[in-house]
């Protein structure tokens, strides 16, 4: 198969330029099959995974072909804001040397703002549906000149329940436009939701076994449950990650595990999917700035995030289903640069490693864990460089006085080992477990009602306070659809949960049909 370059692809000198600028050497897999059917004029649905460039492969079509400085001619639907950020920073960035403006549009900043800022002409707007639907409905966008319309991360979109917001977007587009849908995924809704607003679609696919990222190392510690912090502690001290992003299963794990790392001093915040967005874009930027190392999340928090130079991925907790896995560690190994993905898996866990290795088509080394000593040696290096360095650099004189006094009555040795020992500190201590914070064992339960039924997070913790045994504080992951939700309890009350259940849906439905009945009788 012959490869094709960006430079054959007949682009504007400028958006080569930035093209390069950015890095980009070649065409990625979806760039170079999708960029030529979109710039060839064609509907397009492309699939690829997370991470392979699809912001570029339908970012570098638009730019090539937009006017700047005229109505609004694309518009990007993303599903979270912190996608429709990272989505227009990288159209912007690709765009920069043809003056095109650029709007990211999302809920949560004052709609003032962005009302102003779109009166001064804006030629791409990113936004998330239920922020874009508002200024639709205001008339603050106005969409009679669009050429474009992306639905970016579709797959995500719908699982969010956005599927009625889309709809109503698209409905309000020009009849006569291109239409991009992108996705890490191509499943059945989705195809139906590009078949529905698109004329004769171009379907792209890009497969992802190949896509394994080959730059990410990847390998497996067998390790019992309840050593998993101390191991994942020792794997660090010896691989000594830049940029961490650490998977759990659940939301309650997550801040467990948050707390445990931070205690042991490391720099490790959360981030999960019912926090609100100012907290979220607290945490990210702090992580980005590197202020924050550790990153701890849940899948659902994750997906879709691009944070450049993850050096690690943890799966502390092990996926439950192989596509996890790759998502996961296509968060290391970006774009050229190596990354390294490390599994902690329990032993009554290696039938879903062998599952992820059958998806990935590709065996996933063992490593035995580090021996504390060879830590310790790891440590010590490090303590000694420290020293090396202050000395370096001087400027500890106000220390003197004490030292000198310290040494009248101890040997140099002894001083500078209780010394060595304070700034070592905590990293010594091997984490005593708590055993009222070990992780009970947890199930997924799966409600028939969701949005749709008026269903939210807090009402559904209180029906399960109020009609089972179980204490909110054993709750732990909530996600609520349109018409399903699903809840983290603890196993041994599952059955409990349903039995609570099909009594309140049952006296439900006894007390609609009365009501019905009495108003019939009424109205006779
Ligand atoms: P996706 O939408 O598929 O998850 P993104 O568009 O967010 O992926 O791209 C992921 C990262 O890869 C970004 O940092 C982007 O700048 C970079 N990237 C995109 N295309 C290329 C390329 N051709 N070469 C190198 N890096 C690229
Ligand atoms: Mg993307």
């Amino acid at each position: 198969m012959t490869t094709l370059t960006f430079k054959d692809m007949s682009l504007k000198p400028e958006l080569l330029r930035m093209i390069a600028k950015k890095g980009f050497e070649e065409p990625s897999p979806i760039q170079e099959q999708a960029i030529p059917l979109a710039l060839a004029g064609y509907d397009l649905m492309g699939q690829a995974q997370t991470g392979t460039g699809k912001t570029a492969a339908f970012g570098i079509p638009i730019l090539q072909n937009i006017i700047a400085g005229q109505h609004c001619q694309a518009l990007v639907v993303c599903p979270t804001r912190e996608l429709a950020v990272q989505v227009a920073g990288e159209i912007s960035s690709l765009g920069r040397l043809l003056n095109v403006r650029i709007l990211p549009v999302y809920g949560g900043q004052s709609i003032d703002i962005q009302i102003r800022a779109l009166r001064r002409g804006i030629d791409i707007i990113v936004g998330t549906p239920g922020r874009l639907l508002d200024h639709l409905n205001r008339g603050t966008i106005i969409l009679d000149d669009l050429h474009y319309v992306v639905l970016d991360e579709a797959d995500e979109m719908l699982d969010m329940g956005f599927l009625p917001d889309i709809q109503k977007i698209l409905s309000l587009c020009p009849g006569q436009r291109q239409t991009f849908l992108f996705s890490a995924t191509l499943g059945e809704d989705v195809r139906r939701l590009g078949s529905e607003f698109m004329q004769d679609p171009q379907i792209v696919e890009i497969e992802t076994p190949e896509l394994t990222v080959p730059l990410t190392e990847q390998h497996y510690y067998e390790v019992k449950r309840k050593h998993k912090l101390e191991a994942m502690c020792r794997i660090m001290a010896v691989e000594q990650p830049v940029v961490s992003l650490v998977f759990c299963r659940t939301k309650k794990g997550v801040d467990q595990l948050t707390r445990r790392l931070e205690r042991k001093g490391y720099a490790a915040d959360n981030l999960h999917g019912d926090m609100s967005q100012r907290e979220r874009d607290f945490v990210m930027e702090r992580f980005r700035r590197g202020n924050v190392k550790i990153l701890v999340a849940t899948d659902l928090a994750a997906r879709g995030l691009d944070v450049e130079e993850v050096s690690h991925v943890f799966n502390y907790d092990i996926p439950e289903d192989p596509d996890g896995y790759v998502h996961r560690i296509g968060r290391t190994g970006r774009a050229g640069r190596t990354g390294t993905a490390v599994t902690l898996v329990e032993p009554d866990q290696k039938h879903q490693l062998h599952i992820i290795e059958r998806h990935i088509g590709k065996k996933i080394q063992r490593r035995v864990l580090p021996s504390l000593n060879h830590t310790v040696e790891n440590r010590q290096d490090k303590l000694l460089e420290q020293v090396n360095q202050v000395i370096a650099r001087g400027n500890y004189d106000i220390y003197e006085p004490l030292a000198l006094r310290l040494l009248d009555h101890n040997d140099a040795v002894q001083v500078l080992a209780a010394a060595l020992k304070i700034v070592d500190g905590e990293g010594q201590e091997i984490e005593v477990l708590d055993p009222d914070n070990i992780l009970e064992d947890t199930a997924h339960v799966e409600l028939p009602l969701g949005k749709q039924q008026g269903l939210y997070p807090r009402r559904l913790v209180e029906f399960i306070t109020n009609y089972t045994s179980i204490q909110a504080r054993q709750v732990g992951d909530i996600e609520i659809h349109g018409n399903s939700s699903y809840v983290e309890i603890p196993m041994a009350c599952v059955d409990e949960f349903y039995d609570a259940f099909i009594r309140y849906e049952k006296g439900r439905r006894r007390g609609a049909r009365s009501k019905q009945h009495s108003r019939k009788q009424q109205a006779n």
